[in-house]
């Protein structure tokens, strides 16, 4: 990696170890992926940070560097921050990892990485825990979001994801180590990130905002800690004619001056198809009619909401000479003014 590492972190030759950690935890404040989810340059300038402080943070490593211009770091002790992060990574919404690095004590020896556990406890409100011997960890819960369309949200689907989860290595079984050796496959994490696609079923009547919940599917524990939810936000797509409010399906329904005045049997839309209604004999603009039952379902009560049409008077956009006469005569027909009683203005 390029760069002097002092340059990196923004400190002179001959800063104390405080001043070190200091810019350090300014720095990765700034850069860390949490805070900076897909920005690649961020994620490459977080490396960077780490690598500088992993070298200037141990008196060793730095004398090394100082002395040398360059300093060994060691193989499979890299600096792969996604191997910290599987080590024992908490993990929340889908493409963010939110890291927990409470687990390094006692696998790392030098002091820098006992550092990151506890500032980053500090910078993500995690809470300084040192764990010093390996215990039973259970597996976050992990979140994502799906979205889907209308039609899908009222009947019910099954959407495939590719959820990214943290299982046990396989190579070591999770110990971190093969034959006395750092675990080629996981760095000495014990954990790695899967890719999964995972087949979630998306219940009838799921609504915009709903989670739904797949046990198991977040992260899995370490040393037999109990594996964590998956929890899946759905985000429906608003449709252009049916508007769901609640459990309510609502939409409007044009209908003629004549079917309102004289009543008809229409056929109204339903999300459970087309359904014969009644417009009753004087029925105004405006006026909204329920048909019961033929709205979403209730994911809790399994119950099926209304449907709620309300009705448009259209008028006829072609003025002809007969419409002209139909409409005097139509106008007869109110026996007051409609706007009799309505306020004038504001006094
Ligand atoms: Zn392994």
């Amino acid at each position: 990696m390029a760069g002097d590492y002092y340059s990196i972190l923004g400190v002179s030759r001959d800063a104390s170890a405080a001043e070190i950690k200091k810019a350090y935890r300014k720095l990765a404040r700034k850069y860390h992926p949490d805070v900076n989810p897909g920005n690649k340059e961020a994620e490459a300038k977080f490396k960077e940070i780490q690598e500088a402080y992993t070298v200037l943070s141990d008196p060793e490593k730095r004398k090394q560097y100082d002395t040398f211009g360059r300093v060994d770091i060691g193989g499979g002790e890299g600096f792969d921050p996604s191997a910290y992060a599987r080590r024992a990574g908490t993990w929340q919404d889908a493409g963010s990892f939110h890291f927990d690095f409470g687990g390094f004590g006692g696998t790392q020896g030098a002091g820098g990485f006992e550092d990151l556990g506890d500032l980053f406890g500090q910078i993500f409100g995690g809470g300084r825990t040192a764990r010093r011997k390996p215990r039973p960890r259970p597996g976050a819960d992990q979140q994502m979001s799906i979205e889907i369309d209308f039609k899908d949200a009222i009947k019910g689907t099954t959407a495939v994801l590719p959820v990214q989860r943290q299982v046990t290595c396989s190579t070591c079984g999770g110990s971190g180590n093969v034959r006395g050796r750092v675990c080629p496959a996981c760095h000495g994490a014990g954990v790695v990130i899967s890719t999964e696609r995972l087949r979630v079923k998306i219940p009838a009547g799921v609504k915009n905002g709903s989670k739904i919940r797949v046990a198991g599917k977040g992260a899995e524990g370490t040393l037999g800690g109990r594996t964590g939810d998956l929890y899946v936000r759905v985000k429906v797509r608003p449709h252009p004619f049916f508007k769901r409010e609640g459990d309510n399906i609502r939409t409007t329904v044009p209908v003629t001056f004549s079917e309102a005045y004289l009543g008809a049997q229409i056929e109204v839309g339903t999300i459970h198809g087309p359904v014969r209604a009644t417009v009753p004999p004087g029925t105004q603009s405006g006026q909204t009619f329920r048909l019961r039952g033929k709205g979403a379902r209730n994911l809790k009560t399994r119950a099926f909401g209304d449907h709620l049409y309300t009705v448009q008077i259209v008028v006829p956009k072609v003025v002809s000479p007969a419409g002209r006469e139909a409409a005097r005569r139509v106008a007869d027909l109110y026996t007051k003014d409609p706007r009799a009683g309505l306020p004038r203005s504001l006094e």
